[in-house]
């Protein structure tokens, strides 16, 4: 892969970061975010050693999906946008994740329909950290009831909370929502006694931000696969 491929970009500034923070690097996990580009981009992404693919609507996440199994069986694929209870079916019999959970009635319609030849779907809780009216999420003083009532649904994982904070100017400004996220999910798996490994959090603008707040997934689209502005 040539050193200025996206790909080995983002590598390096998740390397870069985690070394800042003083943590290993594979302790990040690179989520491509592959929403509205191709099955063909996707599969040049997994030739270079990308398992891991976010995609945010049903309907094209499935086609992608059917047409990349046969030659690449392995990818992992993760649900990342708003979901509707009528397209839960679908999303629990495709995906290995689900990062998007903001009320129970949405987890457990995936929890009673996810095929039971397939192992558990892991989740995480979507919390608004923001606190706007407009955005997804469950407010956070919600999240710990809601993470109790899902972790207690026999086909599903909870791994842990995810956030779409607002863009913000700077990594002072960016870090503060990371680090509310942190400190939830601390105290969520306190009170519960649930294991959560998993802080779904930092994007294309925000990742070094995002891992030296402890993110362990890092969702990425426009820096590795291009501008979406027009495409869709
Ligand atoms: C589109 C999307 C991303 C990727 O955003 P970029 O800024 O392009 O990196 C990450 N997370 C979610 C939930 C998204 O919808």
């Amino acid at each position: 892969m040539p050193l200025n491929h996206p790909l080995a970009t983002v590598r390096q500034r998740i390397e870069q970061a985690a070394k800042a923070a003083g943590r290993e690097p594979q302790s990040v996990t690179l989520l491509a975010v592959s929403k509205t580009f191709p099955a063909a981009d996707v599969a040049r992404f997994a030739a270079l050693g990308q398992t891991a693919f976010g995609e945010n609507y049903v309907q094209e996440a499935v086609d992608k999906i059917a047409a990349l199994r046969p030659a690449w069986p392995a990818l992992q694929w993760h649900f990342i946008g708003p979901l509707q209870s009528n397209k839960t079916r679908d999303v629990a019999a495709h995906f290995d994740w689900v990062h998007s959970i903001d009320r129970l009635k949405l987890a457990q319609r995936l929890s009673d329909q996810r095929p039971a030849e397939l192992g558990p779907l892991q989740v995480c809780i979507q919390v608004n950290v923001d606190g706007e009216a407009s955005k997804s999420g469950v407010p956070p003083e919600e999240a710990s009831a809601l993470a109790a009532a899902v972790a207690a649904l026999p086909r599903l994982r909870l791994r842990g909370l995810m956030c779409i904070p607002e863009p913000r100017a700077g990594t002072a400004a960016q870090r503060a929502p990371f680090a509310r996220l942190r400190t939830l999910r601390d105290a969520i798996a306190a009170e519960n006694g649930l294991a959560l490994d998993t802080l779904s959090m930092g994007m294309s603008a925000d990742l070094e931000a995002a891992i030296l707040e402890g993110s362990t997934l890092v969702r990425i689209g426009s820096a590795l696969f291009g501008d979406r502005s027009a495409r869709r």
